[in-house]
């Protein structure tokens, strides 16, 4: 696979763009559209579905890291479709990226590379994409190491017209409910999914404690509660760089609690979830006999913190 290569210029200033619309929009809406707070139960059941369902249960941990593997795999494709109405882009450009960022963590070639500055990783990152991946994909480098997902015909669609589930989530809102709905429903959770995984990139290399040294040796990423609470279990991420392919990442303190983990369990315990992957160290500290270790997280660990 070919390096990752940002753009030393902004290359994508049509997101830049849109992205301060929705930040306008947002504004906007806070003004004319205060009184209808009662709907703030529908943003919460949307960040649940759009942020844990789509998100972190489907593209991350399903998708990106196959941590485990739902029973069904029309299941599947739904959790990744809710992940599209976050708008974070296509399934397989975000796993792609995603995956590059754990292969070159904290390096020119990790695609938010923290050592930028806060901002660069944050969210300017965004603008200074490797020409391969803005759209429409040039090459074949776009793909590359995603190929078990590329194959799926179903996700080759829906990463070429990601934007579809989003705009008919917001045409749903505004049949029922008009523009408060499209505001509460749609604007706000929208905003609070994408700060909320762009605080992983940004705060997460940055700030709270580690408790593995990881590989690569450049990889400076920190557990933080903060980020645990508004990424739904995301923020745990120095144990996510040390057992990338575990479904659990709040490990050994009681605080790290992983809601994105409970929600996996529920599914389990339903019978929904075939296989998922826990690596020997965690379940050996935790008491659980039950295992599927994860050959990579386990080579991937030095030690563990005092
Ligand atoms: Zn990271
Ligand atoms: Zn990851």
């Amino acid at each position: 696979m070919g390096h990752y290569k940002p753009s030393e210029k902004p290359n994508n200033i049509m997101v830049l763009c849109f992205l301060f619309a929705l930040h306008g929009a947002a504004l906007f809406g806070l003004i004319f559209f205060r009184s209808h707070w009662h709907l703030l139960p529908l943003t919460c059941i949307y960040i649940f579905l759009i942020q844990n369902l789509g998100i972190t249960f489907g593209y991350h941990r399903c998708l990106a890291h196959r941590s485990f593997e739902l029973r069904y795999k029309w299941m599947e494709r739904l959790f990744v479709t809710f992940g599209c109405c976050g708008f974070q882009m296509g399934p397989i450009w975000w796993c792609s990226i995603h995956r590059m960022h754990h292969k070159y963590s904290d390096t020119s070639q990790d695609p938010h590379d923290r050592t930028k500055g806060f901002w660069y990783s944050h969210i300017i990152w965004l603008i200074h994409l490797d020409p391969h991946y803005t759209l429409p994909p040039k090459s074949e480098f776009y793909f590359d190491n995603v190929k078990d997902i590329y194959a799926d015909p179903y996700y080759r669609w829906l990463d070429k017209y990601f934007f579809v589930p989003w705009i008919c989530s917001l045409a749903a809102f505004y049949s029922i409910g008009a523009w408060p709905w499209v505001f509460w429903g749609g604007i706000i959770p929208f905003l609070y999914h994408h700060h909320a995984t762009w605080l992983v990139n940004s705060v997460t290399h940055r700030l709270g404690y580690r408790s593995f040294e990881t590989k690569p040796l450049t990889d400076r990423s920190t557990n933080n509660w903060l980020i645990g609470l508004l990424a739904i279990g995301e923020g745990w991420h120095n144990n996510h760089h040390a057992f990338p392919s575990s479904a659990k990442h709040g490990f050994f303190r009681w605080w790290e609690l992983d809601l994105t983990y409970i929600v996996i369990v529920l599914f389990r315990n339903l019978g929904l979830v075939n296989s998922l992957k826990i690596p020997q160290q965690v379940t050996n500290a935790l008491g659980q006999s039950s295992t599927y270790a994860s050959r990579q997280s386990v080579k991937i660990i030095v030690r563990r913190a005092k």
